[in-house]
């Protein structure tokens, strides 16, 4: 459950959503809607809680997550504007978190477009990238993030899908 400790061989850990972010989004989510939990008969979505797709038969809710304002509270940035929320899916009901000794990046098929946001430690946009997943996705990812990271103003970046926008996981600087 712990997201720090986390095992994985890339060389940043993808962070999902926190476990008490998650038990309030099953409450009442970051635009202040009910959690509407549903079964998924078929499948195949991002979870962010777990980081891998959901499977079919499981019980699962749309939410609106703001990633950024969560991360300002424990940080006491203020992203002001840079402020923002949108889709993400998660288990309705309080799930493992991502396995233990998983490899990898998390929805990583090659040839799915990304977008990489960098963001500063007050929270505002400090440039970004679209990235084309390749083969070796772990060696792209990586690639990605030390670019983004060897900026030292960069304290966390963003992975979203391209086409729908959304967030699927974040990386922090590891200092
Ligand atoms: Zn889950």
């Amino acid at each position: 459950m712990n997201t720090d400790t986390t095992h994985t061989d890339t060389t940043y850990t993808p962070r999902p959503i926190a476990p008490d972010a998650l038990k309030q989004l099953r409450d009442t989510d970051d635009a202040g809607r009910p959690c509407v939990p549903y079964v998924d008969a078929e499948g195949g979505d991002p979870l962010r809680c777990c980081l891998r797709p959901i499977a079919p038969g499981e019980r699962v809710a749309l939410v609106s997550y703001a990633p950024l304002r969560r991360w300002a509270r424990e940080t006491g940035a203020a992203p002001g504007a840079y402020d923002e929320q949108g889709p993400v899916f998660i288990h309705a009901d309080p799930c493992e978190g991502p396995e233990g000794g998983r490899s990898g990046y998390p929805f990583s098929r090659a040839g799915a477009l990304r977008t990489v946001r960098r963001y500063d430690g007050q929270g505002h946009i400090v440039g970004g990238r679209l990235m084309e997943i390749p083969e070796d996705a772990e060696r792209g990812f990586d690639g990605v993030f030390a670019e983004a990271f060897a900026d030292p103003e960069v304290a966390l970046v963003h992975v979203r899908a391209v086409e729908y926008g959304c967030f699927l996981f974040e990386v922090r600087g590891e200092v």
